[in-house]
C-alpha cells in the first residue's frame, strides 16, 4: 500500500473538455484538489509525479483507450481507486472494467450529485484503507516489540552464570537456562515440563519448590535456603521464591542456584589447617602443664609467695589453652561431618552422675548447689558416643557454674519424653538477654556484660554441643531471663539417628 496516496486528489482523464470542466467544477467545490488529463498517456504521466488517489477515467478515448489505461494504473499503482466513466451503450464495458479492477463507473451523462456519491464513497474506501493499514502497522510493530522485549530477557537469563529454573503452578518446569543444566547435570536435550523432581534428586529442595509452586510460602522471608551436593560432586546453594501474580496469587517457583563449591573447598581446609595446627600444638602445651605443676609441686615450699602465684596463673593459662585446642579440634571434627561416634549403650543416669561428681568441686567452691533429679523408673539406654554425651553435658554444667553467681542453685533432671530422653539444666544465674539468645551457639560468640566480662573462655562450648546434638538428631532450647537464671533442654531420640555424610540417615541402635 502507497501510504502517500492522498484521497482528496483526484485526476480526470477524458478526451472531452467539457466533462473535464464540469466535474473539476464539482469536485473543486467538494474540497477536491483536481488534476485534469485529456489523453491515456497524459494521465498516466501524471500519476507518476502525483500521489493521485482516485481516477476518474473515460473508457472511449482516441489513442490509448480507458481499458489499456486502467490496466497500467492496476500494475503500478494497485491501491488508486479508478472510477470508469462510461456511455449508455457500452454497459458491457463498465462491467468489463469493474472485473478488471476498476472500483466504480459513473455513466455518460451524470448529474453532479451522482458525481459527488460517486467520488464521496471512494474517498470513504480509501480513509478506511488506510486506516486499517496504519493499524496493521502499528500492531506489527508493538508485536515485534514484545518479541525483542522477550527474546532479550531470553538472552540474558540464558547467559546467567548462575543456574535459573522456573515452576508453573503445578511445580512442573517451564524454565531451565544452561547453567542450571550444567550443574545438575541435565542432558540440554531433556525436554521441559516433567514436574521438578525429573530434574533435581535432593528431596528437600524438591519438596520446598513444590510447596512454594502451590503457593504455600507468599511471605518471602520464612522460606529456607537449601545447600546440597549435586551428582558431579558440586556444592549448589538453592534459594527458591514465588512467582507472584497481580493479585499476589502464586503463579510457580523461580529456583536461582549457586556454585558455591570453591567456598566449601576454602571451608575444608580452613577446618583441616585449624585441626592440623591444634593438633601440633596440644603435645608441646601438655607436656609445659605437666612440667608446671610438677615444679609447683616439688618445689613450693623453696619459692617465695609471690612466684607460686605466677607459676600457678602460668599452669592455670596452659590449661585454657590445651582446652581451647581441645574445643578447636572437637569442632573442626564435627563440621568435617567426621564425628566418629564410638557408639554403645549408654545409660544417662550414670553418666550424668559422674559428671556432676567431677563438677561438684567446682560448684562448691562457688558455694553453688547442684543437684541431680532422676525419674524412679529406669531410663531406657542411650546408643551414643558416651564422650559426645560428656562433651554436652560437661559443657552445659560448666557455663551453668561459671555464670551463676555464688551461692546460686544448679540443677539437672533427666526425664522421660516420648520418643525422646530430656536433660534440663538449670540456673538461677545472670541470665542471657534475648537479644544474644539466637547467637550464643555461634563459634567464637560470647555475652560481655559486667559480670561475666572476667569469666574466661572461648565461645566454643556451645557451638560444639549443638553440632553434637544435631549429629544425634537430637534438639537443643535455651530459656533465659537475665538475672533470674537460664534454663537449657536437650531432647535426643532413644534410638539415636545419626546423619551420614552425605545428608542421608542411617538408624543405629
Ligand atoms: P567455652 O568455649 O570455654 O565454653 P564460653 O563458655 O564463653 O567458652 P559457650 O559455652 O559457647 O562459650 O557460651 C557462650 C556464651 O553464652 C557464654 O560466653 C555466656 O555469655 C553465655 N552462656 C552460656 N551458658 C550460660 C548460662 N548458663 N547462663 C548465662 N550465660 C550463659
Ligand atoms: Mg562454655
Amino acid at each position: 500500500m502507497n501510504k502517500n496516496l492522498n484521497a482528496n486528489q483526484v485526476l480526470i482523464v477524458d478526451d472531452e473538455q467539457s466533462i473535464r470542466d464540469g466535474s473539476e467544477r464539482i469536485l473543486g467545490r467538494m474540497g477536491c484538489e483536481v488534476l485534469t488529463a485529456g489523453r491515456g498517456e497524459e494521465g498516466l504521466n501524471i500519476l507518476k509525479k502525483q500521489p493521485v488517489g482516485i481516477v476518474l477515467l473515460d473508457m472511449k478515448m482516441p489513442g490509448m483507450d480507458g481499458m489499456e489505461v486502467l490496466q497500467e494504473i492496476r500494475k503500478h499503482y494497485p491501491d488508486i481507486l479508478v472510477i470508469v466513466i462510461t456511455g449508455y451503450a457500452t454497459v458491457e464495458t463498465a462491467i468489463e472494467a469493474m472485473k478488471r479492477g476498476a472500483y466504480d463507473f459513473i455513466p455518460k451523462p451524470f448529474e453532479p450529485d451522482q458525481l459527488r456519491i460517486v467520488v464521496n464513497r471512494a474517498q470513504e474506501k480509501l480513509k478506511l484503507t488506510q486506516e486499517a493499514e496504519k493499524a496493521k502497522i502499528a500492531r506489527r510493530r508493538t508485536m515485534l516489540d514484545l518479541d525483542t522485549e522477550k527474546s532479550r530477557v531470553r538472552t540474558i537469563i540464558e547467559s546467567l552464570p548462575n543456574g535459573v529454573l522456573v515452576t508453573n503452578a503445578k511445580g512442573q518446569v517451564v524454565l531451565m537456562n544452561p547453567a542450571c543444566r550444567t550443574y545438575l547435570g541435565i542432558d540440554p536435550n531433556m525436554a521441559l515440563g516433567e514436574p521438578v523432581n525429573a530434574y533435581i534428586t535432593n528431596e528437600e529442595l524438591c519438596s520446598l519448590v513444590m510447596e512454594i509452586s502451590q503457593g504455600r510460602h507468599l511471605d518471602f522471608d520464612d522460606i529456607p535456603t537449601v545447600e546440597f551436593v549435586a551428582p558431579n560432586e558440586m556444592y549448589l546453594l538453592a534459594r527458591a521464591k514465588p512467582v507472584l501474580g497481580d493479585r499476589r496469587e502464586c503463579l510457580g517457583a523461580v529456583i536461582n542456584l549457586a556454585d558455591v563449591t570453591a567456598l566449601r573447598v576454602l571451608d575444608r581446609m580452613k577446618s583441616e589447617f585449624v585441626a592440623k595446627v591444634s593438633h601440633e600444638l596440644r603435645s608441646p602445651l601438655s607436656t609445659i602443664h605437666e612440667q608446671l605443676a610438677l615444679v609447683i609441686t616439688d618445689t613450693i615450699d623453696q619459692m617465695s609467695q609471690n612466684d607460686v602465684h605466677l607459676l600457678s596463673r602460668a599452669k592455670e593459662k596452659t590449661q585454657g589453652l590445651i582446652s581451647m585446642i581441645g574445643d578447636l579440634l572437637d569442632l573442626t571434627r564435627i563440621e568435617s561431618g567426621s564425628v566418629s561416634h564410638e557408639n554403645k549403650p549408654v545409660q544417662l543416669e550414670e553418666l550424668l552422675q559422674s559428671i556432676i561428681d567431677f563438677l561438684n568441686t567446682r560448684a562448691k567452691t562457688k558455694k553453688q548447689t547442684l543437684t541431680l533429679n532422676l525419674p524412679d523408673q529406669p531410663l531406657p539406654p542411650l546408643t551414643s558416643d558416651p564422650l559426645a554425651m560428656e562433651s554436652i553435658f560437661g559443657n552445659l554444667i560448666t557455663n551453668a557454674i561459671n555464670y551463676t553467681q555464688e551461692g546460686g542453685n544448679i540443677e539437672v533432671t533427666a526425664d522421660l519424653l516420648g520418643i525422646h530422653i530430656r536433660v534440663i539444666v538449670k540456673d538461677n544465674g545472670f541470665g542471657i538477654e534475648a537479644k544474644h539468645l539466637e547467637k550464643i551457639f555461634e563459634q567464637f560468640y560470647r555475652v560481655k556484660t559486667d559480670q561475666t566480662r572476667y569469666i574466661t573462655g572461648t565461645g566454643l562450648g556451645l557451638s560444639i554441643v549443638k553440632g553434637l546434638v544435631d549429629s544425634m538428631n537430637g534438639v537443643i532450647q535455651v530459656e533465659s531471663e537475665p538475672g533470674r537464671g537460664t534454663t537449657f533442654t536437650v531432647l535426643l531420640p532413644f534410638n539415636t539417628i545419626q546423619k551420614t555424610e552425605d545428608g542421608g540417615k542411617t538408624i543405629s541402635g
